[in-house]
């Protein structure tokens, strides 16, 4: 595995694979990986002749300096676990490599990166969009690997390649489901800095999001469904709401018909901002 901190050593290693035919898979990330980042991984490494996993840290997708700064960077650990579980090549730039000059580009992608993670985190989605079409560009991936977890994510990308903002790339964006760990909890980086209690406070969200969905089946409507989720998590004092929304999952507007719908929150437990969803 090599482990490449230039865009040019990237795009040379790509020209090999493609000088010979080869297909690639690209998984970016942000590192402090975990079982869902490798859940990723190792559907591309079954899928495709060479995995490239980026670590970065993209200053540009976050609206909250602190967040930026508390958020993890474990690179050996990530370089270790990315070792064993097919990558290729690392590519873990710095933040000038990605940003020789300040990207100033504005994605208009319409009300899919207005809404939820839209609303409240001002300029989120496209600060996202600039690392992920300059990733994109660098890599040509034939598949590009993004969790559900992210579920708006995948959407707001979707848009922007639709709308043409990355003509560089003619891969497959390919969806992969949420990784839980044994009790529910979706798996995030940021649990890292969940104390044993707010652990325990976590678990609340993804309770809740499995108890409303089934909840569909006796015939809750939406509302119902939004109201209990947003008592049974402030129940607990640890935990504060941001959205509860139960939204499209094509166009991430609100709806109230659940038959194709998705539950999105967003909590803060303690000071740790925790995002779920659960497709109806
Ligand atoms: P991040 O490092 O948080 O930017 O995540 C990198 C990629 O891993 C994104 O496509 C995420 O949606 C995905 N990911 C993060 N957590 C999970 C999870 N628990 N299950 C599946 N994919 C995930």
């Amino acid at each position: 595995m090599l482990v490449l901190k230039t865009i040019s050593e990237v795009r040379q290693a790509v020209a090999q694979y493609r000088k010979h035919g080869k297909t690639i898979g690209f998984v970016p990330t942000m590192g402090a990986l975990h079982d869902g980042h490798i859940s990723l991984v190792k559907r591309s490494f079954e899928e495709n002749f060479a995995t490239i996993v980026s670590v970065f840290v993209n200053p540009t997708q976050f609206n909250n300096k602190e967040d930026l700064e508390k958020y993890p960077r474990t690179l050996q650990d990530d370089v270790n676990l990315l070792q064993q579980s097919g990558c290729d090549i690392v590519f873990a730039p710095e933040v000038e490599e990605m940003y020789p000059q300040p990207d100033t580009r504005q994605f208009e992608l319409g009300m899919v990166a207005e809404v939820m993670e839209g609303k409240f985190r001002p300029g989120h989605f496209n600060g996202v969009c600039q690392v992920v079409s300059k990733l994109l560009t660098i890599t040509t991936p034939d598949k590009a690997y993004f969790g559900q977890k992210d579920y708006q994510q995948i959407a707001v990308i979707r848009t922007m390649l639709s709308k043409g903002y990355v003509p560089e790339f003619k891969g497959e964006l390919v969806p992969c489901p949420i990784k839980r760990a044994d009790d529910g909890l979706a798996l995030s980086s940021r649990n890292q800095r969940l104390s044993p209690q707010q652990r325990i406070s976590a678990l609340t969200i993804s309770k809740a999001l499995f108890s409303a969905k089934d909840k569909v089946k006796d015939g809750a409507t939406a509302n119902d469904l939004r109201k209990y989720i947003e008592d049974t998590i402030s129940f607990d004092s640890n935990l504060k709401i941001e959205y509860v929304e139960i939204a499209d999952k094509d166009t991430l507007c609100s709806t109230n018909d659940l038959h194709n719908a998705i539950i999105c929150v967003a909590v803060y437990d303690g000071d740790v901002r925790l995002i779920d969803n659960i497709l109806l």
